[in-house]
């Protein structure tokens, strides 16, 4: 075949040729079209695939399914953005078995076992606790030393209580720890305290009973207790043991303790009746005793000596008179 002949046929194939490709493009285009506009019309989402599929969610607005694992664990894919409108059984099929979907499960199966060995740990951890506080109390209660807790949870691991399983040596839960009693114990006492003072404000009078002390450590301490009305009957209650305001023991560093605490229990100066205290001076004084400077603050404020203080101090005269 000469030159000009083979360009002719080639000229001849390719003219030949290209309208058939663009009429088979056309085909594809318009079929596709169609099959589309017939899916839309004939296919729609149906509910119970929800049920079947319950990873399936399905947008009204978009006219869309979407995976909620899928979305849950950040996953990209059709499902998670523009969102599937194949509404068909087999699509929903082949997304769970796609790699994207079948990690979001992994993921969502994992978050769910590790939420639950959380929760049994912490309620294990709970239980254990629980049981730590009832040994704590025990022990303030009965006015045993705190540092008897160790032994004292040693017994009951001995005995196999089964509440105690999560605090066995070389767990982190041992709360024996000197600073764990004591957080332990500020949080019992907070609750304990929390009702007295309830109970006190609900009296229309309280009185009080001070007596200043000095502790192992030299530091100047006041005692105070509280006698209020719960149920129509009179109650004798242990209030505070609180550092003196000060370096020293005088009448007006100890009215500036008590006046501290009542105002940081929001206790009503004007509802206290009563202030009892021991015979010394620094309480009784007329002239600037603790009860004297406490009436400047509440003018009807009535003063006992204590009958106990009383008392004492007739034996001690009795003894230095007894050779009358
Ligand atoms: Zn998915």
């Amino acid at each position: 075949m000469s030159n000009k002949r083979k360009a002719q046929s080639t000229l001849f194939q390719s003219w030949n040729c290209e309208p058939k490709r663009q009429k088979t493009e056309e085909n594809e285009k318009v079929s596709t079209q169609s099959n589309k506009e017939n899916s839309s019309v004939s296919r729609k989402f149906k509910p119970e695939w929800t049920i079947k599929w319950s990873f399936v969610r399905y947008d009204v607005e978009k006219n869309a399914m979407f995976c909620k694992l899928c979305e849950k664990s950040g996953r990209n894919n059709i499902w998670t953005t523009s969102g599937c409108d194949r509404f068909k059984a087999d699509a929903i099929s082949k997304h769970a078995k796609t790699d994207d979907h079948l990690f979001a499960t992994g993921a969502q199966k994992s978050s769910g076992d590790l939420d639950k060995s959380a929760a049994i740990a912490a309620e294990h951890e709970r239980t254990a606790v629980e049981g730590l506080m009832m040994n704590i109390y025990y022990l303030a209660k009965r006015n045993k030393a705190s540092s008897a807790i160790a032994d004292l949870n040693k017994l009951l691991l001995h005995h196999n209580l089964t509440k105690f399983n999560s605090i066995q040596k070389g767990s982190k839960l041992m709360y024996e720890h000197h600073e764990s009693v004591r957080e332990m114990q500020n949080a019992m006492a907070k609750v304990v305290q929390d009702d007295l003072l309830d109970d006190i404000k609900n009296s229309a009078v309280y009185s009080i009973m001070a007596d200043e002390s000095t502790d192992v450590s030299t530091e100047k301490t006041l005692m105070l207790y509280v006698r209020y009305i719960k149920n129509g009957a009179p109650k004798v209650s242990f209030l505070e043991v609180v550092e003196l305001a000060g370096d020293e023991c005088n009448s007006e560093n100890i009215c500036n303790t008590i006046l501290r605490v009542l105002e940081q229990r929001n206790l009503c100066v004007t509802n206290l009746s009563c202030i009892t205290t021991d015979g010394a001076s620094v309480m009784t004084g007329c002239r600037s005793g603790v009860t004297t400077l406490m009436k400047e603050k509440n003018c009807q404020l009535l003063s006992i000596h204590c009958i106990a203080h009383r008392l004492l101090s007739l034996l001690d005269k009795q003894q230095t008179t007894s050779h009358i």
